[in-house]
């Protein structure tokens, strides 16, 4: 009698069929869903979503506060940051932030969504200046600061996404902010290589994002955090390997929202062969992930 061997994408699929969690090693393993299993995918998926969180879309109204665009990073796909003098450069002083904050208030935000560049001080002499006209010498303290007053003021509920932080930053920012994030965006070293997504940003090392992401778990900090999709070559980067497993295992039973976000590239680099992410996302499925963006 000839016996079937279950894939291990049908061994996963069977399982969440039968309302089980899967595990790492087999949620992974549906990375390598063939086309023609994509429907089955889904529906399991959407099962699983239902018997866990229902049907119930909720969302958070928020204003956007760009903190400051400087950043001591260059991530190559980055349209955020700036360097000092450069146009868009420019540091919040607290009266922007606070009628930024109110304005959003009175439109029905209910969450201030603090996003900035990583350690400006560290390469900026300027903005160590601007710094101390504030009365802080890390961006991290001015951020607390204006945290604080933006709760009492306003009446908003801060969210800071501030890079990098350590327990200690954790720990002072959780008293004025009712969650923080960090995307993880990649577990893949081979982005900080020469000329690649990561080159020249020195808080894109993978292992510090994971460890920040975990020292948060430690607190019991509400934590948000993502992948980038477009910055590696998802088969050979090793991202989609062990992002997923490596996000659940460091936040859990706090991820409060995990994001997949596209990147398109900045500057040139070898990131800037091939279509965009967010092309072959629209190109539907058979184009995913055997099209890839990065040439390594
Ligand atoms: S860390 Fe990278 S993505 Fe974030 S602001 Fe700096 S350059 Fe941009």
């Amino acid at each position: 009698m000839a016996v079937l061997e279950l894939t291990s994408v049908e061994r996963a699929l069977d399982r969440v069929a039968e309302g089980r969690t899967p595990d790492a090693a087999e949620a992974t393993s549906l990375l390598d869903t063939p086309v023609d299993r994509l429907p089955a995918l889904l529906e399991a998926a959407s099962a699983l979503r239902d018997r866990g969180r229902g049907r119930r879309i909720t969302f958070s109204a928020k204003v956007f506060i760009p903190l400051t665009t400087l950043c001591r990073d260059y991530c190559g796909y980055c349209t955020f940051r700036k360097d000092p003098g450069e146009p868009g450069a420019f540091t919040m002083t607290p009266d922007q932030v606070l009628a930024l904050a109110h304005a959003g208030a009175r439109l029905g935000a209910k969450e201030a969504l603090f996003s900035l560049g990583d350690k400006p001080e560290a390469l900026f002499p300027e903005h160590r200046a601007v710094l101390r006209s504030l009365g802080h010498r890390t961006t991290l303290g001015y951020l607390r600061e204006i945290s604080a007053r933006v709760l009492d003021e306003t009446g908003l509920l801060p969210h800071a996404n501030p890079g990098l932080m350590t327990e200690r930053d954790l720990a002072s920012l959780r008293e004025v902010n009712v969650s923080m994030g960090i995307m993880l965006e990649s577990t893949s070293e081979r982005l900080l290589a020469r000329g690649a997504a990561h080159d020249r940003a020195p808080d894109k090392v993978p292992h510090r994002r994971l460890k920040t992401i975990a020292r948060a778990g430690t607190l019991g900090i509400p934590f948000t955090t993502g992948i980038l999709i477009g910055s590696a070559r998802p088969t050979q980067s090793g991202w989609t390997r062990s992002s997923p497993s490596a996000i659940c295992t460091s936040a859990t039973g706090i991820s409060r929202r995990s994001s997949f976000r596209t990147s398109a590239p900045r500057r040139p680099s070898r990131c800037a062969a091939g279509p965009s992410p967010a092309r072959w996302i629209s190109s539907g499925p058979s184009r995913w992930p055997g099209s890839c963006w990065v040439r390594p």
